[in-house]
């Protein structure tokens, strides 16, 4: 089987890389025992691209320290707001970080800005580096600092993380649960929606709530788009996606990148690191029979969560791909699962 050109709608690896606090060891350029991305581990794997998310954590963070719940299940307590003053200094200087990459690749590794660069660089060999921002805190609520961010290459804003802010209220990770936690967006995460279409911002629905994903689907222009999440029939969790959320993006011509965090894709929702790739080709099947195969894709969360051994970093996707053609994907199917999907909603959805 040739390998497949791949890009993935989500990842953590530049905030991890960043991160002064993490390991502070591992370049982008190295291939790293650490972390689970990184560019020859992409190479390796076929990987040509990805939505990089910049994502700025709280003063006092414990993330994923679950509550057990009675007969199983769990629940992350709601996490606090960010400061919005030391979200703009963290995007800013993740930003800056990201430049220096890009200048330090000597052509191997570019932004992406737009489709028709995206295009060149899937198929031409540049690893494209799409930037994200993951919880909108550093956006001013009134917005006059979105053009900054859009100048600065942005392209993908998720309006929350699982918390808080001035544009609404996340999800909390809870298992089982339904995504309809509590309110969605606020009226400043109304505007942040309509700012985007008007730029030509994607905007992610991951890790938003039920009320906040219908609010945007009733009002978006562009096609929906949820970067990092899953089937919750199959595994329901809070920040899993339901039959009705899948439809309706199918519908509106958008994309589900499925994460592959055992606890977001396992039924039992358990954070065991002994789940089979199998598990991951059930929840595209799944989407392909509700949805179509135009509307499914990648969104690993590489860096951002514990990976099943099977899939522990990029350099291990073509086992996914080799599942697929084993469950009866076909070449085309593949293309469209590996990248294709993407770069149509992309191209969709940027201006330019
Ligand atoms: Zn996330």
């Amino acid at each position: 089987m040739p390998k497949p050109v791949l890009f993935d709608g989500h990842n953590d690896t530049l905030t991890d890389i960043f991160q002064p606090e993490g390991d502070g060891t591992r370049s982008f350029f190295e291939r790293s025992d650490q972390g689970q991305l990184d560019l020859p581990r992409a190479r390796a794997g076929g990987l040509a691209g990805g939505v990089f998310a910049i994502y700025t954590a709280g003063a006092k963070e414990e993330p994923f320290e679950r509550k057990k719940l009675k007969r199983g299940g769990y629940e992350v307590p709601y996490a606090a707001a960010v400061d919005p003053g030391t979200a703009r200094t963290f995007t800013a200087a993740v930003l800056d970080f990201a430049e220096a990459i890009e200048a330090q690749s000597g052509g191997q590794v570019a932004i992406t800005r737009t489709a028709a660069a995206l295009a060149a660089q899937l198929e031409g060999g540049v690893f494209s580096m799409v930037l994200g921002i993951e919880g909108a805190a550093a956006i001013a609520p009134d917005l006059r600092n979105l053009p900054y961010y859009y100048e600065r290459g942005v392209r993908v804003i998720n309006p929350v993380w699982s918390r808080p802010n001035a544009f609404g209220f996340g999800v909390p990770f809870r298992y089982p649960s339904s995504p309809d936690t509590g309110p969605g967006l606020t009226a400043a995460g109304r505007e942040l929606v309509a700012a985007c279409n008007e730029l030509g911002i994607v905007v992610d629905l991951a890790h938003l709530n039920k009320k906040g994903f219908w609010q945007v689907a009733g009002q978006s222009t562009a096609p929906l788009v949820c970067s990092h999440t899953a089937v919750h029939t199959i595994c329901p969790m809070s920040r899993n996606l339901t039959d009705d959320q899948i439809k309706a993006i199918g519908e509106s011509g958008g994309l589900i990148g499925l994460y592959y965090m055992p606890a977001g894709i396992r039924p039992d929702g358990k954070d065991n690191r002994d789940t089979p790739l199998a598990a991951i080709v059930e929840h595209v099947n799944f989407i392909v029979d509700l949805a179509g195969i135009d509307h499914v894709a990648l969104g690993s969360d590489f860096d951002g969560a514990p990976m099943p051994y099977g899939l522990a970093d990029a350099a291990a996707l073509p086992h996914l791909f080799q599942m697929l053609a084993k469950a009866g994907y076909d070449e085309a199917d593949l293309a469209k699962i590996g990248y294709k999907n993407w770069l149509r909603v992309l191209r969709e959805t940027w201006r330019a």
